[in-house]
């Protein structure tokens, strides 16, 4: 079997993990933790990092740091994972939808100016599988209507978008280092921003929204615990020193698939690069020219014990957004097309050439 993802632990990660159990150091108290916050916000040419429990938890805290709530409204792509809509819904607010460009399969963002009105307070950006979104348009519109900028970089570690770092451009940007992403923690996320206040804002909330000052144990407000572990800061860290490697080797498989499955007919491969940037391939992904092909591609790869994920599903065609009244009739072609005719094969750290090659010879 060869599995979607394998992660790569090649570095000082027993090392570190192991000094937390030496030292007693497990919780959310211990060095790694402001270790790992400095040297990956630095990473990403941030002032500040706030570890968390997540990718997913740090899109709750900052869409509510930034103070986003009942009445407001976030414009997002609708293809996208679920974490950066779940998050504005439950802060109360409406997720605006626009559809997906069908050659960088980033939201398209020509389509975001028509639907601001009086309610938009943000608009999210979701970099997805490996090219960023065009952000100068994005940018442009944050500063014409004065909307802040929330920034889903899990995705994209180490990337750049017209040579400045993925994760640099929100008014706060967020990653994941769940294990199928370019550097991990087993679990664990990281909000970066310049800002002190919301620095501040977002550590009470990831900390049960216990006041800095006062007496302890009295609230003014609700937060989550959603505080990362030493042990995982620990893996953190000692990830961080091999990020280089790491995206070169994400950069080396997903080039080597592009060669290897130019001539294969029928379906549509990464954009290997805009004008922009270059793909870092978080993932390898595959849309068919129709949605039986998908399936059958997707059942003769089993077959050969190849593992294979779909993509994201589209927002607007979510039961639990539908049972809430949301996007009701709202249709995104290209987003929908992506959804159902879209697959990615294994490409993680841990694959060797010879798996790719395997893969490969199955697919054609
Ligand atoms: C992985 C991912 C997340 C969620 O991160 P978790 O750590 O799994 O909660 C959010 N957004 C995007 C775009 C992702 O790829």
């Amino acid at each position: 079997m060869i599995p979607v993802n394998t992660p790569l632990l090649s570095g000082n990660e027993l090392k570190y993990v192991s000094e937390c159990i030496e030292t007693g150091w497990i919780s959310s108290e211990g060095p790694f933790i402001s270790r790992f916050e400095t040297q990956f916000a630095q990473y990403v040419n941030r002032r500040h990092g706030i570890a968390v429990a997540n990718g997913s938890a740090a899109l709750d805290i900052a869409v509510k740091g930034l103070g986003i709530g009942t009445g407001d409204e976030v414009i997002m792509p609708s293809f996208t994972i679920i974490s950066p809509a779940q998050s504005v819904v439950t802060a109360g607010a409406t997720p605006v939808l626009v559809d997906s460009d069908p050659v960088t399969w980033n939201m398209d963002v020509s389509q975001i100016e028509a639907k601001i009105t009086s309610k938009t307070k943000a608009i999210l950006v979701v970099h997805i599988y490996g090219l960023p979104v065009d952000m100068d348009p994005v940018l442009a519109l944050c500063e014409k209507y004065n909307l802040k900028l929330i920034e889903d970089a899990a995705e994209m570690h180490g990337q750049t978008y017209k040579g400045k770092m993925c994760g640099s451009f929100g008014d706060i940007s967020i990653f994941s280092f769940y294990p199928n992403k370019h550097i991990t923690t087993g679990e664990g996320g990281m909000l970066v921003c310049n800002d002190e206040n919301l620095v501040e804002q977002c550590k009470k909330l990831r900390n049960l929204a216990f006041e800095p000052k006062g007496r302890r144990f009295i609230h003014h407000e609700l937060g989550w615990n959603y505080r990362m572990t030493n042990l995982q800061a620990a893996l953190g860290v000692a990830q961080l020193e091999k990020i280089e490697y790491h995206i070169q080797r994400k950069r080396e498989i997903g080039t080597s698939y592009s060669q290897k499955l130019k001539k294969l007919a029928g379906f549509q491969l990464p954009l290997e690069k805009t004008d922009y940037a270059e793909n870092i391939y978080w993932v390898f992904g595959l849309v068919a020219d129709s949605e039986e092909q998908q399936e059958a591609m997707v059942k003769k790869l089993a077959e050969a014990k190849i593992g294979t994920r779909p993509f994201f599903w589209c927002m607007h065609e979510q039961p639990v957004f539908k049972k809430m009244g949301l996007f009701e009739n709202e249709t995104y072609p290209v987003a929908e097309k992506l959804a159902r005719n879209g697959f990615y094969i294994p490409s993680g750290l841990g694959l060797s050439d010879e798996d790719i090659d395997k893969v490969v010879s199955a697919i054609i």
